[in-house]
């Protein structure tokens, strides 16, 4: 039987979890951390929350087929895929670079779950945005989502993720790709919220895409570039030595790309006094765990 997209997860699994940890109770300050890395293996954390509005809408509309974009290691295509096969849809991958001799861990699993996996070079990718009517002509019956699941839709899904987290907070924190997730928490925000987002990418602030989409007022959140390790997808022994400490006191496994990035650079604010005493942090685990079957075995403790 085809299933509901509210049926694809289990938004029950998305705890709050207090982080006990010495800099933050120095500080006075308290930390929560929303586990929507919880709801599902595969459909991790933000991806489902960005999809759903646009699955939804492709269904109403009574296609059959999802075009949709990503690289090698993208949490957002085996979301897709896996989302889609349990939909009775059928997807359309489009890959950024040359298909490789041995498909990545993630791609691998794409494959398995039915995604038609459409290889394009890293100069079409970077275009691709002039490819999406000739590849909504190839593939008939069909709808698009952009990278990430970004665009309004993604934003309005992302907005919901506060509905898992009902506490009093002053400041919530998340990871920032694209920057729709964080766009849709500033908007879900209540009055005196304050939003806190670690870039996970290497973009010079000012001039990045990310900003341009959170159309909010500014001086109700900022973004830290000081955190990327190098860029998107990049890692450091330091990065990896953190997520180990950080699960082994926490219980709390994170991703290289995205949360690790984001807890370390979190409690960082915190030890530089970033956050003023007093502050009930929310952050946000967005998933991605599957991201990290990519690095060499036994890297992580978890
Ligand atoms: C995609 C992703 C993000 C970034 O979300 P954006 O909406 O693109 O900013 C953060 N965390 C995880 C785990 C992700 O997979």
């Amino acid at each position: 039987m085809v299933a509901g997209i509210n049926e694809l997860v289990d938004l029950r699994q998305a705890v709050v979890q207090r982080l006990s940890m010495p800099v933050i109770n120095r500080k006075a300050i308290t930390a929560d951390v929303l586990r929507i890395d919880k709801i599902h293996a595969t459909v991790s954390g933000n991806k489902w929350f960005k999809l759903k509005y646009a699955l939804q809408e492709a269904l109403q509309s009574g296609k059959k087929n999802i075009i949709t974009f990503g690289g090698a290691y993208s949490n957002h295509l085996a979301a897709t895929a896996y989302c889609c096969a349990r939909l009775g849809l059928h997807c359309i991958g489009v890959v950024r670079g040359e298909r490789p001799a041995a498909l990545s861990e993630t791609l691998a699993e794409c494959d398995t779950l039915g995604m038609q996996l459409h290889f394009i070079s890293r100069e079409m990718y970077r275009q691709k945005e002039s490819l999406y009517d000739e590849l909504l002509r190839q593939f008939s019956n069909a709808y698009l989502i952009p990278e990430g699941g970004a665009g309004s839709l993604g934003v309005k899904g992302a907005a919901d993720i506060m509905q898992l987290a009902t506490g009093d907070y002053s400041d919530l924190c998340c990871a920032v790709g694209t920057g729709t997730m964080m766009a849709g928490l500033i908007k879900a925000a209540q009055k005196g919220q304050f939003v806190t987002g670690i870039s996970a990418l290497n973009v010079t602030p000012g001039e990045n895409t990310i900003e341009h989409c959170l159309d909010a007022p500014k001086g109700l959140w900022r973004i830290s570039y000081d955190y990327h390790f190098g860029g998107y997808a990049r890692k450091t022994t330091e990065l990896l030595s953190f997520m180990n400490a950080f699960y082994t006191q926490t219980g709390i496994p994170t991703d290289f790309v995205y949360t690790g990035k984001l807890l370390y650079g979190i409690l960082d604010m915190v030890e530089k006094d970033q956050f003023l005493p007093g502050s009930r942090l929310l952050i946000i685990h967005s998933g991605g765990l599957q991201g990290n079957r990519s690095l060499p075995k036994n890297t992580l403790v978890f």
